[in-house]
């Protein structure tokens, strides 16, 4: 065998021993509180449409309508000619929906974290990221030749220290709405704190924005902070507008910086303009309809007194991600199994997505899960035994 076939069958079976192999499920529905999986109909409780806009008639039909007009793919990127019409519209309605100068859209959130860190950061500059951000950000900061500093988990006050002790521009950069655990960043200390610091915040806003806030624009809304106190805003389509792609929202002079200079942008396929309009579309549903937000919300406090009546020990989080930590990644598993045998879907987060010894079901609702749907959890929960699992 050559090195790299040995190399790679070696690291398979690691991780197979390990507990932490992973497999796809191959869905044959659209996604909804309900899925069909090998032909079974699953609830399901993994996914990040938050408000149930993956499949609305309406999102969908503005996919059709857009498909009809600008054809299946977008041709180029947005520098040579693929920068159509609805891509245009949908950037002014993002960046009036946020309050911010401009917006620019990107292919997907990986990209846009990398596009956004690699044009503001230089060597000699410091990035300071919540040991808990997305993998998006911290592959962001690495590759943008600034020294990357790593701080506890939500910590203000260490990363204080580490601003005290850094010379030469630095940044803090946060998820709003952390993926796994489903906290929210201290933004207002992180705000106030930057400021003193001269430093710029940034935050990656993927699990907040169409969530939080009165008006559903996300974690700087329910903050209360602008574009002073957060320069940088990232929020993607692919969670809570049940759309895909992602746009970073800021000023003229960043916005303008990314199109210039992000090499991820200048040299990538314009995302299909269908898919702009189905945003701008899933974008009017979110901002119109603010009962899903309300009525989201609801679901979350039903389960979580279900949850408490039942021994489980959730997080301390109010938000659709309602992590119940486990510990070791064979016992997430098996607890996960369990539950896809009696009809469920919910994921088992395992490491490295999360620390070592921190394995979880992830479970997430939506604003298309019924009380009744909700109530089928817990009850599964319980049937599977998952009081005694718990960490
Ligand atoms: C999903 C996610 C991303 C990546 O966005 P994609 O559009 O899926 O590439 C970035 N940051 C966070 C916190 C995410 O949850």
């Amino acid at each position: 065998m050559s090195e790299f076939a040995h190399r790679l069958a070696s690291a398979l079976e690691e991780r197979r021993q390990q507990h932490l192999y992973r497999e796809r499920l191959v869905l044959e529905s659209s996604q909804g509180p309900q899925v069909r999986l090998a032909g079974r109909e699953m609830l399901n409780f993994c996914s990040n449409d938050y408000l149930g806009l993956a499949a609305h008639p309406k999102v969908i039909e503005a996919l059709r309508r857009g498909a009809e007009e600008y054809g299946a793919g977008s041709g180029a990127s947005h520098l040579v000619c693929g920068h159509s019409r609805p891509h245009h519209t949908l950037e002014e309605a993002l960046a009036e929906f946020t309050g911010r100068p401009r917006a620019l859209l990107f292919g997907s959130g990986f990209a846009a974290n990398t596009a956004a860190l690699s044009v503001l950061l230089q060597a000699g500059d410091t990035v300071l990221q919540d040991r808990l951000n997305h993998a998006s950000l911290l592959d962001g900061g690495l590759h943008s030749g600034a020294r990357l500093s790593r701080f506890p988990h939500n910590d203000v006050e260490a990363l204080e220290r580490k601003l005290n002790a850094v010379s030469g521009p630095s940044m803090v950069v946060v998820d709003g709405v952390f993926s796994m655990d489903g906290d929210v960043a201290p933004l207002a200390q992180l705000a106030a704190l930057t400021r003193r610091h001269d430093a710029w915040l940034m935050v990656d806003d993927a699990h907040g924005f169409g969530v939080l806030g009165q008006r559903g624009a996300g974690s700087l809304e329910a903050a209360g902070l602008d574009c002073e106190d957060v320069p940088v805003l990232m929020a993607t389509l692919g969670k809570a507008l049940g759309c895909s792609g992602a746009f970073v929202a800021g000023s003229e002079v960043l916005v303008e910086s990314l199109v210039q200079f992000a090499r991820n942008y200048v040299y990538s396929t314009a995302m299909p303009p269908a898919l702009a309009v189905a945003g701008l579309a899933a974008l009017n549903l979110l901002s119109e309809e603010g009962w899903r937000r309300a009525y989201l919300q609801n679901l979350i406090a039903r389960f979580r007194r279900g949850a408490g009546q039942l021994g489980l020990p959730l997080a301390d989080v109010g938000g659709p991600i309602q992590p119940l930590l486990i510990g070791a990644a064979d016992e997430a598993l098996a607890l996960s199994q369990a539950l896809r045998e009696r009809g469920l879907l919910v994921g088992a987060i395992r490491p490295p997505t999360v620390p070592a010894g921190t394995a979880r079901l992830r479970i997430t609702l939506t604003a298309s899960h019924t009380e009744a749907q909700v109530d089928q959890l817990l009850d599964a929960l319980d049937n599977a035994g998952a009081a005694r699992h718990a960490a």
